[in-house]
């Protein structure tokens, strides 16, 4: 009986401190300036933030000088408020085909030449399973194009293509190999839709000397040109690759952090990212208009980090916080990867990312939490939402591994209990579709009411985690839990 007295009692002073800090939140929110910056960044001025475009520029100095003023400091390490990124951007071919026995590859029907310089002769071929180091057993590549299935087993998502791809690419390279080709064999996701994307200049972070290996790939449903290959059937290759160019851009992370005010958990830091470049400019819709503003995928997000690092940077909770603005997420989450991969503050200090990204909207009632019930500090994200009289709801098409295929999956892979904080959405339906990668993506048919709510209640639910004294972790049995364990050094 005390004890039911005790826990009601502890129930209702969490309760009551949960309400001071909604208010709180509420008293010191600025509407007026959040819509200012989330019209800002959609704005036609800064051409749909493509990272490959002059304007990207105005988005990340607007970032940067909006940290500054909030009192956020730079983390030690970066250039300022930059983590300075070198990417590539490698244009298609003016001219690309391969032939390998009588089968001939064209550019942009069959072939997509990804990436490395201009390539021309006869070359031996070299089959090497999916191309990953186990698979170079007893092989050797010297001098020789190596052909590789796509992906790797259990991992063929879009955004495992890529990666997978540029680990390839560098380990092609260092075991002496001339040109790496892999074989498309993915019917779940249109060669069509694959060329539509992909042939067009391509960015990336410049892996140094193996950015110039020529990298292809070639449509191959039936396996059928890999099994020659395989088989000795086919053994040489005659590349015609002309007119590659590559350029070097430089990418910038913007970040910056505020302390915690505990003395033992400012040592633990709470990540609150959001990617704040777009798709730029496209083929003009219905209306002519060409320029993709990206106002839910991502500026909103963008906002609301912004909104986050302004409270936090005046009322820091007991963790401290570190603020992430990724650049190239639409280009295969470069941005994010870049930091998980060359991390500035310890991936092991980061014991939560709290992650933004957005394609749109059809449920104001609800914020939707990508990954939603795998963490144990989930329960503080439904409590933050709830105060704000909507509901937190888990992913509604979770066949669609939305999970896996934005920035937060990057420090998921390390072991980084990672979920997303989205606008509400029930299904993948035609209000999400009418604006998702759309020029019609517009801050002028945004619910601003809701805006408000979704920036205030992020800030709740990331003032909740970066407070608990728990140390929020993966749930039993989930498929980072044993990333997880490895990177805090759990038993
Ligand atoms: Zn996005």
């Amino acid at each position: 009986m005390r004890k039911t007295i005790l826990g009601l009692g502890l129930l209702l002073a969490n309760t009551q401190i949960s309400q001071a800090q909604k208010a709180d939140i509420d008293r010191k929110f600025d509407q007026k300036e959040s819509v200012s910056h989330f019209t800002y960044l959609a704005s036609d001025e800064l051409m749909g933030r493509d990272p490959a475009r002059p304007e990207i520029k105005l988005a990340y100095t607007f970032i940067a000088d909006q940290l500054k003023k909030y009192g956020a400091m730079p983390v030690p390490g970066a250039d300022g408020y930059y983590q300075n990124i070198p990417f590539r951007l490698s244009s298609p071919p003016s001219k690309g085909q391969i032939s390998l026995g009588d089968s001939v590859f064209t550019q942009g029907k069959s072939l997509l030449v990804l990436d490395g310089k201009s390539i021309a002769g006869d070359f031996e071929l070299i089959e090497v399973g999916y191309g990953m180091e186990s698979d170079y057993e007893g092989k050797d590549v010297t001098g020789k194009v190596v052909v590789t299935n796509i992906g790797a087993p259990n991992r063929m998502t879009p955004a495992d293509l890529f990666s997978l791809g540029r680990e390839k690419v560098a380990l092609a390279k260092a075991k002496g190999a001339i040109a790496l080709i892999e074989m498309y064999n993915i019917p779940s996701i249109p060669w069509q839709l694959i060329v539509n994307n992909l042939n067009r200049p391509q960015m990336g972070v410049d892996q140094g000397a193996s950015s110039d290996l020529p990298y292809v790939w070639i449509k191959d449903l039936t396996n059928e040109t890999k099994n020659k290959v395989a088989t000795g059937k086919v053994t040489k290759a005659t590349f015609a690759i002309e007119g590659k160019n590559n350029r070097s851009i430089e990418g910038k992370n913007v970040l910056a952090w505020v302390e915690g005010t505990d003395p033992e958990l400012k040592n633990e830091f709470v990540l609150l990212s959001a990617h704040y470049d777009h798709v730029g400019v496209g083929r003009p819709d219905a209306e002519g208009d060409s320029i993709f503003n990206g106002a839910r995928d991502n500026a909103v997000g963008t906002t609301a980090v912004l909104n986050a690092a302004r409270y936090f940077a005046t009322n820091p909770p007991k963790r401290s916080v570190l603020f992430a603005l990724w650049t190239a997420e639409e280009k295969g989450l470069l941005g994010s990867g870049y930091f998980a991969n060359n991390p500035l503050i310890p991936l092991n200090q980061i014991v939560f990312n709290l992650n933004i990204d957005n394609a749109g909207y059809n449920d104001t009632s609800i914020i939707t939490v990508i990954g939603l019930g795998r963490t144990t500090g989930d329960h503080l994200i439904s409590e933050a939402v709830a105060e704000y009289g909507i509901k937190a709801t888990a992913d509604p098409a979770p066949e669609q591994g939305l999970f896996d295929r934005s920035d937060n999956v990057n420090f998921a892979r390390k072991g980084i209990p990672a979920p997303s904080f989205t606008l509400g959405f029930t299904a993948f339906d035609d209000e999400i579709a009418k604006y998702y990668h759309q020029a019609a993506d517009e801050v002028e048919s945004f619910d601003m009411g809701y805006a408000a709510i979704y920036w205030k209640s992020y800030i709740l639910s990331a003032q909740k985690i970066a407070n608990t004294l728990e140390k929020p972790f993966w749930i039993s049995g989930d498929k980072y839990e044993g990333v997880g364990k490895t990177l805090y050094g759990i038993q």
